[in-house]
C-alpha cells in the first residue's frame, strides 16, 4: 500500500490525485488480506491529506463456534501524512509534536498499510461471529452445533442423575 508521492509534493497547494486501489496484504501481522477501494491525495501546505473509502477483507476466527471466516469491512481513511525529508532541498523537515503522526518516508513514500491497520482494529467487532445466529460448539462434547445437534441436552434425565433418583425414591419407601 506504498505510493511514491515524489511529485505531488513538489505541486502547489490543492493539488490531487484521485485513484482507485485493489491488492493483497500478504503480512501475517496484518490484520487485512486483501483491499479494494479509492484513494484521494490532496497536497497541503505541510503534507498531504489522504482520504480513502476502503473494503478490507479481515480473517477471523468465530468466538463461538471457532471456525475461520472472512469478514468484509468498509472503513474509512481520514489522515494527513508528513514529509520526513523535503522534496525540494533534500532537508530534515522539522516534524510537527504529534506522536501519533504518520510520516512520508525519505524515499517519498506514503504507506497506508499502518492507517488502515489502525482503522481495522478500531472497527472491528471484539467477538466476532461467522453469523450472527451462529449456535457454536457445545460445551459437553465440543460438536460444532451448526452441523447438527448432539444428544447432550436433548437426554430427559442424565443417567448420574437417575441413579441418585432411584436412591432418594428407596429412602422414601
Ligand atoms: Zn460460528
Ligand atoms: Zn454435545
Amino acid at each position: 500500500m506504498k505510493y511514491n508521492v515524489a511529485q505531488l509534493l513538489k505541486e502547489a497547494i490543492g493539488s490531487h490525485r484521485n485513484f482507485d486501489i485493489e491488492e493483497d496484504i500478504c503480512d501475517a501481522d496484518h490484520p487485512v488480506e486483501h483491499v479494494r477501494g479509492s484513494v484521494d491525495m490532496v497536497r497541503t501546505h505541510q503534507g498531504i491529506w489522504v482520504q480513502a473509502q476502503l473494503d478490507v477483507r479481515v480473517p477471523q476466527d468465530c468466538s463461538r463456534c471457532l471456525e475461520d471466516f472472512s469478514r468484509t469491512l468498509s472503513i474509512e481513511l481520514d489522515e494527513e501524512f508528513f514529509p520526513e525529508i523535503d522534496v525540494k532541498t533534500g532537508a530534515r523537515v522539522l516534524l510537527p509534536d504529534d506522536w501519533e503522526a504518520l510520516y512520508i518516508s525519505p524515499d517519498h513514500n506514503l504507506d497506508l498499510a499502518e492507517a488502515t491497520r489502525q482503522v481495522t482494529l478500531a472497527t472491528l467487532p471484539l467477538k466476532p461471529l461467522c453469523r450472527p445466529d451462529c449456535v457454536g460448539i457445545c460445551d459437553r462434547c465440543g460438536r460444532d452445533r451448526n452441523n447438527g445437534s448432539c444428544d447432550c441436552y436433548n437426554r430427559e434425565i442424565d443417567p448420574r442423575w437417575a441413579a441418585l433418583r432411584s436412591l432418594m425414591d428407596d429412602q422414601q419407601t
